[in-house]
């Protein structure tokens, strides 16, 4: 793959392991810096609600108590990632968009004349929900969805989902031990997103259907979505280099 805009995103079940930044950031940080050298890379990070429990335990299941996590943690986050993304040269901006902001052509207009002059300077923004002012009504709610809108409305050619979800399988893998892994997946049924969202994190929104709607926003858009394994990158830059071993490849027709 040549210069392409590709949009990465990572949850909060990769970036923390027990309550601590685990060094899979430093990992995704080193592949996303080799990658912006021939690419134009954008990164859309959870992680704030997260990052501020590890300082302010507030009870997460009151609404203004998330908002309040987030206002803490999306500068820690952000620190986190200047620091690393600093070591290869590289400067980051930090974009914090609300569903509303994809709801005007006006507003989308603007924020990509905005992506397109930091992209044009190298510059990777790492992009995350403006979860301390998004009330119900402006709601994305989970990154899933959030990154393929950034990836459709800011003209990304791909987007890849980091996760601890390493592909779609056949069946659960967790009940069920025959499910095998889908390598490219061209069609979504509908039953399969009216099923129960259930993250793997205690501080993480998604889960495997939040993933599928992204992906089905992107297939009926014509723009492929990769979802393969945050532990293990080696499977990622196989990808890239036109070597899918791994991971599942979600491809529509528009
Ligand atoms: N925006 C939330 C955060 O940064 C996470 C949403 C999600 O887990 O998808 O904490």
């Amino acid at each position: 793959m040549k210069n392409k805009r590709i949009v990465f995103k990572v949850g909060t079940a990769t970036l923390y392991e027990n309550g601590k930044l685990s060094d899979r950031m430093d990992k995704i940080v080193e592949l996303l810096s080799e990658l912006n050298k021939e690419h134009e890379v954008m990164l859309v990070s959870s992680g704030a609600v997260g990052a501020g429990y590890t300082r302010c335990p507030l009870d997460k299941s009151r609404l203004e108590n998330k908002q309040a996590l987030a206002a803490i943690g999306q500068p820690l986050l952000m620190k986190e990632y200047k620091e690393r993304f600093h070591k290869y040269g590289n400067v980051v901006a930090q974009v914090l968009v609300t569903a509303a902001d994809f709801d005007s052509r006006k507003r989308t207009a603007n924020a990509k004349k905005m992506i397109n002059v930091l992209l044009e300077n190298k510059v990777i923004p790492i992009i995350n929900e403006n979860d301390s002012v998004s009330v119900e009504e402006i709601l994305f709610g989970d990154n899933d969805q959030l990154s393929a809108y950034v990836t459709y409305y800011f003209d990304a050619d791909l987007l890849i989902i980091l996760s601890d979800i390493d592909a779609l399988y056949t069946d659960n893998p967790k009940t069920n031990k025959d499910a095998k892994p889908l390598k490219i997946v061209t069609k979504i049924e509908d039953d399969m997103l009216n099923q129960e969202c259930n993250p793997n994190d205690k501080f993480a929104t998604g889960g495997i259907v939040t993933k599928l709607k992204a992906a089905k926003f992107l297939m009926d858009r014509g723009i492929p979505m990769y979802l393969t394994s945050g532990w293990d990158l080696d499977s990622v830059r196989e990808f890239l280099k036109g070597n899918h071993t791994k991971g599942t490849l979600f491809k529509g027709e528009k």
